[in-house]
């Protein structure tokens, strides 16, 4: 064969094509779903492999994985029923007392089962302020800590961490570091190439990308015994994705470059409309220059910078809450990455105890007309300011 035939196609090619999935006997082009909860022995009475019963995953659900798994550069991705309960299987995977050390602000839902499992004891938590590599190097115990969790760019502020420079960190101590990049997908960072141990995306968020979905998934390059760990309290407990939800998330995915790209450019638009608006008194988010963590964001994600971003508004917090009361086209609503553009007043959300400016509200850019959004904003905060 020539050298032109055998050239492999790239990964946006693999994944629009669900990995040129063909069925075979029929031809299909698209998976069918299977559904089944059991599956029979053979006629030997043994066990087929490698399926026996639903917990343990199914040919939907790994389809899905081995896309993902393209995507992160990964040997192996396990998806969850929720990006919750992939993140608590790494969490109670990790023996009693272990040492752990987390962002002080990140994604509401982890930072609280942090501080369950420390009040119970079953953990000990330190610590660092996300994107401070100084407070993280100073808050890791060498030959104790094992875990380090790093979330980038990270709830709701945006801050960028450096994940080659934590995961060193954490492997000078001996520890693993477990990568939250959910607000960037792996077309865009891929924390395992970055020197994550452990990467992890919500995949109810862009991966999915049509908000009908919950899933969560981890990826690695190292299995062993910590991997087979986590897959067995997923499969005890569970919490494997199904099949039908599987089944969307392979569809969604196929776009998943598009959809991505459109959101980028939207956001972008969306950042330099409001940086320096009257009305608001901060941007943030990683595409503007002036953002501290805009030249790292640019080495670590690709050039693009993701549909995430927040404003905090001028005035007061009830003048936050009515410009979200006051959008039509941005839907007041929490989650993030679908094709429909989201806005929420975090403090409303996060609830109490949970440290985030009282002012600010995230946004999650999706595809429409960024004229259309921009425009929206324009309309609600005059109206809340007017
Ligand atoms: C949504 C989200 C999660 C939790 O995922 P679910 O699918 O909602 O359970 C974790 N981390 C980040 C950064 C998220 O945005």
């Amino acid at each position: 064969m020539s050298e032109r035939s055998n050239r492999k196609p790239s990964l946006t090619t693999r994944v629009a094509q669900a990995l040129h999935f063909v069925e075979d006997g029929t031809g299909a082009v698209i998976p069918a779903i299977q559904p089944t909860a059991t599956y029979a022995r053979d006629e030997n009475y043994e066990v087929r492999r490698p399926y026996w019963y639903r917990r343990d995953g199914s040919q939907t659900t790994a389809h899905a994985e081995a896309i993902i798994a393209e995507l992160e550069n990964a040997t192996e991705s396990l998806l969850f029923a929720s990006g919750m309960s992939a993140c608590t299987a790494v969490i109670e995977h990790l023996p009693t007392g272990a040492h752990v050390v987390v962002p002080k602000v990140m994604y509401h839902g982890v930072l609280g089962q942090f501080q369950t499992y420390a009040a119970k004891a079953r953990l000990a938590v330190d610590y660092y302020t996300a994107g401070d590599l100084d407070e993280l190097a100073a808050a890791v115990k060498p030959g104790e800590t094992q875990l380090v969790w790093a979330e980038t760019p990270n709830n709701p502020n945006w801050e960028v961490t450096d994940i080659a420079a934590a995961a060193d960190i954490a492997h000078a101590a001996g520890a693993k570091l477990m990568c939250d990049c959910t607000g960037t997908p792996p077309n865009l960072t891929r924390a395992l190439d970055h020197g994550a141990d452990i990467s992890f995306h919500s995949a109810t968020k862009y991966l999915n990308g049509h908000s009908d979905v919950t899933a969560g998934v981890l990826s690695v390059r190292e299995t062993g015994k910590y991997w087979d760990d986590i897959a067995l309290i997923r499969k005890l407990q569970g919490t494997v994705l199904h099949s039908f939800d599987a089944w969307l998330l392979i569809r969604g995915m196929r776009t998943l470059f598009l959809r991505v790209e459109r959101a980028c450019q939207n956001a972008m638009a969306i950042a330099r409309h409001f940086d320096g608006h009257p009305n608001v008194e901060r941007v943030l988010y990683p595409g503007l220059p002036s953002d501290p963590g805009h030249e790292l964001a640019k080495r670590q994600t690709s050039g693009q910078f993701g549909g995430m971003m927040s404003i905090i508004v001028n005035g007061s917090e009830q003048h936050a809450i009515d410009v979200t009361r006051f959008c039509r086209v941005f839907y007041p609503a929490t989650s993030l990455g679908g094709v429909e553009s989201l806005i929420e007043h975090r403090k409303t959300v996060s609830g109490d105890g949970f440290p985030v400016h009282p002012r600010l509200l995230r946004l999650s850019i999706g595809i429409e007309d960024a004229d259309d959004l921009i425009h929206d904003l324009e309309q609600a905060l005059a109206r809340a300011f007017g």
